[in-house]
């Protein structure tokens, strides 16, 4: 299975990490910029994340994310929701020195966003269960109890439909592959014996400790 993760999809985010601004239906934000990370970077529910010995910075980003159940090839835009019918809530941890790092030299982001559990993941949820609008879903990042991050997908630059459509013209879709759809304003480090919470649509769906 494939791991893809749409990157600055949230212009609040964008701002904040002093990226580019776009506007929604710009040429930017419906041929989103993305990445990939290895299957072995998932961290199932309720496993806690060993903080890695490589990075002093490790961010944490929430993300609802889409998992594809139909095979597909170059799928339309007006089709695509027919290729998913649940999400989950996850975290993009990234090691901001890392990456940091990466874009001043014009490497890849695969060390600073693929290491071992940095694609949290929750339980998947029938969209049916949660409104059955994934351009509708409410979404928050509490840490230690307190919110840090929220966000609705109505913000999001390129929409669920849209960046299914774009992806896979470049790259065959398989059931099982799962997406992660940009983050939110209010990134920010996770420190050793954090405890993560997330929300999505008002359920308590992901918990995640930092050891
Ligand atoms: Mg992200």
């Amino acid at each position: 299975m494939k791991i893809i993760c749409i990157a600055r999809n949230y212009s609040e985010h964008a701002a904040e990490m002093g990226a580019p601004q776009f506007e929604r239906g710009s040429k930017e934000a419906v041929s989103p910029a993305f990445f990939l990370k290895p299957d072995s970077a998932l961290l199932l529910k309720n496993q806690p994340f060993f903080y890695p010995e490589f990075s002093h910075q490790v961010d944490h980003e929430v993300e609802v994310v889409v998992r594809i159940d139909r095979v597909g090839k170059s799928i339309e835009e007006r089709f695509a929701h027919k290729y998913y019918s649940s999400v989950a809530l996850g975290i993009d941890f990234t090691a901001r020195d890392l990456q940091r790092e990466a874009k001043a030299k014009g490497l890849p982001w695969t060390l600073s966003k693929g290491f071992d559990g940095s694609a949290v993941i929750s339980d998947f949820i029938p969209l049916a269960e949660l409104g059955g609008d994934v351009q509708n879903l409410t979404f928050s990042l509490l840490r230690n109890g307190e919110t840090v991050q929220s966000g609705n997908t109505s913000q999001m630059l390129c929409s669920v439909d849209r960046m299914i459509s774009y992806i896979s013209d470049f790259m065959l879709l398989r059931t099982g592959d799962i997406i992660y759809t940009g983050t939110p304003s209010g990134v920010g480090p996770v420190a050793i014996g954090d405890t993560l919470e997330g929300i999505l649509q008002e359920r308590h769906i992901l918990q995640c400790r930092i050891k």
